[in-house]
């Protein structure tokens, strides 16, 4: 079996499949310069496409024998203009544009937009933003039919370009019917994760989880994307519903201004960290690297400080997606984020998150694991883990040793992929208290997370099997001949 180089990181890595890197080469290539877990893209590319990238991810993990996640992104209710007689079409600036139900192609003076439901929805003074925000038209007047607006920053507009309504929240359900083949899809395939798109109410998480269905026993994570103000207004119970939330500073900092971004990565990181469930920061993080084979000092630095906010992933777009270079993408990214991980301050600053308001005995036992490894010395923290839930409550915390997650669960194994600091095995099922002390002093010495002499802690909830019942914490000595005979 060919090796892995050991990860020498806890904040994980996830990277978007694309043109650029759905070659199985490729894959494998970005997977040994430390990708732990792939986004395949339901906005770009049919499913016959992404069921061959699932397969070829699939293969690359049995050949490595290394649990990785895939995350599945729906492409979400975006709302698109028409298509123009020229295929293009230019808005002065300060000139008038409407937008209409009229389906014939548009020109510089109007264009179809295929939403009714923003017809009569919209009021004078609120924000139209076209191509990411590089155009951006106001309401004068909205009627039935038609929308008229002023173009306070006018420009180039094209066939399908995607469509920012900040300013209102859309009665669209949260997912399309595109989204909801997808979502089928998804999980029909396996994928460990799902991301949700232009989440805009609690609600909208609600439903995408009615929605999917298990594979292996097991149903997919869910990511809330947080991109949409009204989203933000209602963080707290998203977060709440949601297994894991992105970051999605793309469409954020277009719905909002660009300025609001870095405190509410902030806020959202913190929040999502305390909830004990996985963070990812995403979006053009290493966007010169697209073409460029170095990226920019500015984006070396949003990505050292997106792990010193304390995210437990990263994630690249278009750089591993479609760009230039996306190997040379994916080690810079792990250098840099290996570098803050090795600075004394990053240790300090992760101690830093307040307690959760209502703690119980389970997340006081995590607590407990990282106290315990820097009271004495300890070579990791052995979890035994049947939902995932135990190594989520360790990984909030933290600790500065190791952590070994062991299930008998493949598809936890691989959720945990996205989840600071977590090194997953699958194991057999264990049944006793002494199988589980023995077989996480084996699996320690086994990964390189202990050697003769060294202190291992073990937590565990048991009776095994039942989430959220981390009840056991014990503090072993490894003697070194636990895999002797075996
Ligand atoms: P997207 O989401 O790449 O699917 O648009 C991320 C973002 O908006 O930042
Ligand atoms: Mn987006």
């Amino acid at each position: 079996m060919p090796k892995l180089d050991p990860r020498n990181r806890k904040v994980k890595i996830l990277a978007t499949v694309g043109p650029a890197s759905r070659d199985p080469e490729m894959l494998r290539r970005l997977f040994k310069a430390g990708v732990d877990a792939f986004r395949v893209n339901m906005s770009h590319g049919d499913q016959a496409t992404h069921a061959a990238t699932i397969a070829a991810i699939r293969e690359l993990e049995k050949e490595f024998d290394h649990p990785i996640a895939i995350l599945a992104d729906l492409q979400g209710p975006k709302l698109r203009v028409g298509t123009f007689k020229d295929g293009k079409a230019v808005i002065r600036h300060s000139g008038h544009f409407t937008l209409d139900t009229n389906p014939e192609p548009g020109d510089e003076t109007r264009v179809h937009l295929p939403h009714p439901e923003l017809f009569g929805l919209l009021e004078k003074g609120q924000r139209l933003l076209i191509n990411d925000g590089k155009i951006r038209l106001k309401v004068i007047k909205a009627d039935k039919d038609a929308i008229l607006c002023s173009a306070e920053v006018g420009g180039v507009i094209s066939d399908r370009k995607g469509v920012n309504v900040p300013d209102a929240e859309i009665p669209i359900p949260a997912l399309t019917d595109k989204d909801r083949k997808d979502l089928a899809f998804a999980c029909q395939q396996g994928a460990d994760w799902i991301a949700l798109s232009f989440v805009q109410r609690p609600e909208d998480v609600a439903e995408a989880r009615k929605l999917m269905t298990a594979t292996d026993g097991m149903m997919p994570a869910l990511c809330a994307k947080i991109e949409k103000p009204s989203a933000v207004r209602r963080l707290s119970e998203i977060v709440d519903l949601s297994d894991g939330i992105m970051v999605a500073r793309g469409d954020l900092g277009v719905e909002l201004d660009p300025e609001d971004v870095p405190p509410l990565q902030k806020r959202i990181v913190d929040m999502t960290r305390q909830a004990g469930k996985p963070v990812i920061v995403a979006t053009q993080m290493l966007e010169s690297m697209i073409e460029s084979p170095a990226p920019t000092r500015a984006e070396v630095s949003d990505v050292a400080n997106a792990v010193y906010d304390g995210a437990d992933a990263v994630m690249l777009s278009a750089e591993t997606a479609a760009g230039d270079w996306p190997e040379e993408t994916v080690a810079i990214m792990d250098r840099i984020v290996a570098k803050v991980e090795g600075d004394e301050s990053y240790a300090t600053r992760m101690k830093t998150l307040e307690t959760k308001a209502d703690p119980t005995t389970a997340d006081a036992l995590g607590h407990a694991c990282s106290t315990i490894s820097e009271t004495v010395s300890v070579g990791a923290i052995a979890v035994f883990t049947f939902s995932g839930s135990t190594a989520r409550r360790v990984a909030r915390e933290r600790p500065s040793v190791p952590m070994l997650v062991l299930t008998p669960q493949r598809r936890v194994a691989r959720r945990v992929a996205l989840l600071w600091g977590a090194h997953a095995v699958v194991t057999r099922d264990i049944k006793t208290f002494e199988e589980m002390i023995g077989k996480g002093k084996r699996m320690a010495l086994r990964h390189g997370f202990g050697q003769a002499g060294s202190k291992l802690i073990v937590l565990a909830g048991v009776p095994f099997g039942t989430p959220g019942s981390t009840n056991l914490l014990h503090v072993v000595s490894l003697s070194g001949d636990e895999l002797k005979g075996r």
